[in-house]
């Protein structure tokens, strides 16, 4: 099948969270599976063209710049260059977002077909995510692709100023499907408009249609009926692999985890902890009020008075910031921050800790508790979203259900407890680091929703069938 995958960022070239991740290796588990992908980004000023080797591409004469990657994976990563996105920030700076992202997403997303007609690509499936791509949908039906889009976070739906339509509107008619509450809503029109729509998790799917985590689109949710399909991310598993992270200090696996003292040890010396033998937990985030940070502020105090060490690296919301830099001067050796991103830190932080706290308030997939897992860090989680599908509590993890900072801090005691039974912990681990979390199975549930919309011509009989459901 011929995929045109589009997103506003992509890793290693663009990331700012977990979307970047999928957005590279959900095309690559397909292409292995013997698909046509082509991957499709805006060229920030942040991309480092040297350092990736992009080339443009000779095409007639458009209102925007074509470059290609070279061909990694057997498969085509290209980028728009227009000067819309030609600054530092993805979405914004250190004053916040852009004040023109509807004008430059809209930009991005009104351009697929025509770029991908410069690299001679005819997409059967055009593949958006979230709503920076969620107008893609517009480019589909009758004479267009068949459209999907991916619900990455349902917290964020670009919702701008109706004037801000002009972007995706020339007539100044804004179909009543792309406004929310008198605001141009851009994933509402994704959702609206789209064939299909798929989102991160299969309880992320429920509880956006059911429950308050809908933020205010259940009723459009609830009527996609079986249009809407949750779907666990996986994660690059040769990426993220503690036997061979060039990034750790020491090395380990499942069947030899030896080198996971030594990557602790390494950690707190690092990051200026005391270098006793205490319960370790790390945290790699986003600084925002979805990662339960709030929760964690609350209860900072009664965690660190007991044998306990923190570590957390994130960047994200300044006033969030600010409160967790302050407690670091109450608790020197103890908590370490590390405000800002850093892929290498990160990798020590999942290989060192003993534990990964995410107190997410919701978490429609979430990855950084499979790389935990991976790391052998037993994750401690809030029951919510992909966190329910991807941790086990008591098995590989530990969980807690109402969002309030005595239940996180019992769930820690009980992990920090278990961790003193060696036994009892070492098995978790085992198991933790066994889990298969790899892209493949992710794929093919793509490929079957993909095929739910394409006619097969082997079989023109299944699509009818399906189509009729
Ligand atoms: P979200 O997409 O909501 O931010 P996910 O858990 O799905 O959360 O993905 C987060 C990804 O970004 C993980 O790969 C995590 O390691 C990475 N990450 C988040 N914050 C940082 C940071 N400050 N430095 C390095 N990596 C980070």
């Amino acid at each position: 099948m011929k995929i045109l995958f589009a997103s506003s960022e992509v890793s290693p070239f663009s990331k700012t969270g977990g979307l970047g991740d999928v957005a590279y290796a959900l095309p690559v588990a397909l292409a292995k599976r013997g698909h046509d992908v082509v991957v499709l980004s805006p060229l920030y000023g942040c991309v480092d063209r040297r350092r990736h080797g992009l080339e443009p591409v000779a095409h007639d004469p458009m209102d925007f710049r074509l470059w290609l990657a070279p061909e990694k994976e057997n498969m085509r990563f290209a980028f728009v260059e227009a000067q819309l996105f030609d600054r530092e920030g993805v979405y914004g700076g250190y004053e916040g977002d852009y004040a023109d992202n509807a004008a430059r997403f809209a930009f991005f997303s009104r351009r697929l077909l025509r770029a991908a007609q410069a690299l001679g690509f005819s997409p059967q499936i055009l593949h958006l995510n979230d709503w920076q791509t969620a107008p893609g949908t517009l480019l589909g039906r009758p004479e267009g692709p068949r459209t999907v889009l991916t619900i990455h976070n349902l917290g964020y739906q670009g919702h701008f100023p109706l004037e801000e339509a002009r972007h995706l509107f020339d007539d100044g008619l804004v179909p009543a499907a792309w406004t929310h509450w008198g605001k141009l809503a851009l994933l509402r029109g994704g959702i609206c408009t789209a064939d299909l729509v798929t989102t991160v998790s299969p309880t992320y799917a429920r509880e956006i249609r059911d429950t308050e985590l809908s933020f205010g689109l259940g009723e459009e949710l609830r009527a996609l009926g079986d249009r809407l399909v949750g779907i666990l991310n996986g994660i690059d598993v040769e990426a993220w692999n503690p036997a061979t992270d060039p990034h750790l200090p020491a090395h380990f696996s499942a069947d030899d985890r030896r080198g996971k003292a030594a990557c602790k040890r390494a950690l707190q010396e690092e990051l200026g902890l005391e270098p006793s033998n205490a319960f370790l937990v790390g945290m790699v985030t986003r600084i925002a009020g979805q990662k339960g940070l709030d929760l964690l502020l609350t209860a900072l105090d009664t965690l660190l008075a007991s044998d306990l060490q923190l570590a957390i690296l994130g960047s994200g919301d300044p006033a969030l910031e600010e409160e967790l830099r302050r407690a670091v001067g109450r608790w020197p050796g103890r908590f370490a921050l590390r405000l800002g991103f850093d892929e290498s830190l990160a990798r020590r932080i999942y290989g060192g800790s003993d534990a990964f706290l995410m107190p997410s308030l919701y978490e429609p997939c979430g990855l950084s508790q499979l790389h935990a897992l991976r790391y052998g860090s037993l994750p401690i989680v809030r029951a919510t979203g992909g966190l329910c599908d991807t941790v086990q509590d008591g098995r590989t993890g530990f969980f807690f259900e109402a969002y309030r900072p005595e239940a996180m801090v019992e769930a820690i005691r009980r992990a920090e407890e278990t961790w003193r039974n060696r036994q009892g912990w070492e098995e978790m681990v085992d198991r933790a680091m066994r889990e298969d979390f790899s892209w493949d199975a992710s794929a093919r549930a793509y490929e079957e929703a993909y095929a739910r919309l394409v006619p097969d011509p082997a079989d023109p009989g299944k699509n009818r069938r399906d189509a009729s459901r």
